[in-house]
């Protein structure tokens, strides 16, 4: 090389080096951010990622205790400044309302909701009473409706557009056994999530789902009222559940809350600016699912 390029290129390199070592902006500054069941094991996860991307966020859960456990927790790690917490059931239209309020005056508006409170609540359909069954359609499919009608307005009062994440379950496309209720309700916040994309991309209000697969690591559900089967075998045999779950993955690894977290993160951001009214499934391939 003639000595004039070979400098040049010497240059470049260490300008380059220099900008590698360089803090690197963070993607969701200055966005702010409400998340749903936002105590719970993928809601605290996903809210910890935001936060890391520097969002503030708004955690929204029913469990108070659990709630101010995780605020603590979040504010000793990214700050007093970038979270709070609001006492919420997805249920309850006044409180939903108020929540997305509070997110709003708290931190100057909304650009960000995950859509993640639930329950795992089900039983063999000859068992599945009217309240179970209404149980599930209350907090998954009309709770996911009222707070996606909530942001919808935040968001198009704001003229900004936004994202909005379901975290919904496999169960919403794969049927289980002994879950109907609980696949059902999964299957409509799937499908309300693409009609909320049609509807929304005119104000540049993107809606996209993230489908976990089992996660059983600091999950809440798990230990719950899980009625079938698999409730007992996890009370007794929680490690054989997650390496049933593990083994049947294609790449024999457990999900967990921090996958789900990741995929909601690059829904909630720029990463996925030309994605709406798509679905992320995080199942570590599931094999099941290829045989539906
Ligand atoms: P989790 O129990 O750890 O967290 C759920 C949170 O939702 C809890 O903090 C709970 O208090 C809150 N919640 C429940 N009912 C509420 C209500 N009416 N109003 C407000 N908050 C309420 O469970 P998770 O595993 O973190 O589940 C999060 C989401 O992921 C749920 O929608 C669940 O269906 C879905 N999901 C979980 C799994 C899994 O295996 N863990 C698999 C697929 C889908």
């Amino acid at each position: 090389l003639p000595e004039q390029e070979a400098f040049d290129i010497e240059y470049w390199l260490l300008e380059e080096a220099k900008l590698q070592r360089m803090p690197k902006p963070k993607s969701l500054a200055g966005r702010v951010a409400l998340v749903t069941g936002g105590a719970g094991g993928i809601g605290s996860a996903t809210a910890a990622r935001l936060l890391s991307e520097g969002a503030c966020v708004m955690l929204a859960d029913i469990d108070e205790a659990a709630l101010a456990d995780t605020e603590a927790q979040l504010a000793g790690r990214f700050g007093r400044d970038a979270v709070r917490s609001v006492t919420m059931n997805v249920t309850d239209e006044a409180a939903v309302a108020a929540a997305h309020a509070d997110a709003a005056v708290a931190f100057g508006g909304l650009d960000i909701l995950v859509s993640n409170a639930g329950i795992a609540s089900s039983a063999p359909i000859e068992e599945t009473t009217l309240e179970l069954w209404n149980k599930n359609m209350a907090i998954l499919s009309t709770g996911y409706f009222l707070v996606s009608r909530e942001a919808f307005k935040l968001m198009q009062r704001q003229g900004l557009g936004g994202s909005v994440v379901f975290v919904a379950s496999k169960n919403g496309l794969a049927a289980s056994p002994n879950a109907s209720a609980y696949c059902t309700a999964k299957a409509s916040e799937i499908h309300l999530a693409r009609c909320l994309a049609l509807e929304g991309a005119g104000a540049g209000i993107r809606v996209n789902t993230v489908n976990p697969d089992a996660v059983l690591k600091g999950s809440k559900i798990w230990s719950g009222e899980w009625l079938d089967q698999r409730a007992s075998t996890y009370e007794t045999d929680k490690e054989g559940l997650e390496e049933m779950y593990r083994n049947r993955s294609l790449l024999k690894r457990s999900v967990l809350p921090e996958d789900i977290a990741e995929a909601a993160y690059f829904l909630a951001s720029d990463l996925s600016a030309k994605s709406t009214g798509n679905i992320i499934n995080v199942d570590a391939g599931n094999k099941e699912a290829f045989t539906r």
